[in-house]
């Protein structure tokens, strides 16, 4: 007997339904894709569900009192709420630049977590 799980591609705005069939734990069919992106999009969300870590972060001394940072790349969905947890420990010093590793390796994914723009100290 084969299962259903829906989806919905985000990999562009004709936002296609997808239904995917797995019989014994494999991907025995995917329906409703227009493109092979959607395929790979609803096996990957099946198999191996990642998603990008966005949150923010104190920052002392800084012209605002939070910094956003962001996931280099995709973690496994299942560890993004211990990944936001670790992060809500973090206190990081002004000025801090675009792109720099605020929390290298975050829940040993070997994903670092960076500054997603540029913050001056505040001024005096
Ligand atoms: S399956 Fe292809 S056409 Fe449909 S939303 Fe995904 S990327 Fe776009």
């Amino acid at each position: 007997m084969k299962n259903k799980h829906q989806y919905v591609c985000i990999n562009c705005p004709l936002s296609c339904s997808l239904e995917l069939l797995e019989e014994k734990g494999e991907v025995a069919e995917v329906q409703g894709a227009e493109c092979k992106i959607g395929k790979k999009y609803a096996e990957e969300e099946f198999k191996n569900p990642r998603r990008m870590v966005t949150t923010t972060v104190l920052i002392e001394g800084g012209e605002l009192p939070l910094l956003p940072v962001r996931s280099k790349s995709s973690i496994p969905k299942a560890l993004v709420g211990e990944a936001v947890k670790a992060l809500a420990d973090v206190v990081v010093k002004a000025p801090v630049k675009s792109g720099d590793i605020i929390y290298p390796n975050i829940v040993d994914t070997g994903v670092d977590i960076v500054a997603s723009r540029d913050l001056p100290k505040a001024s005096s």
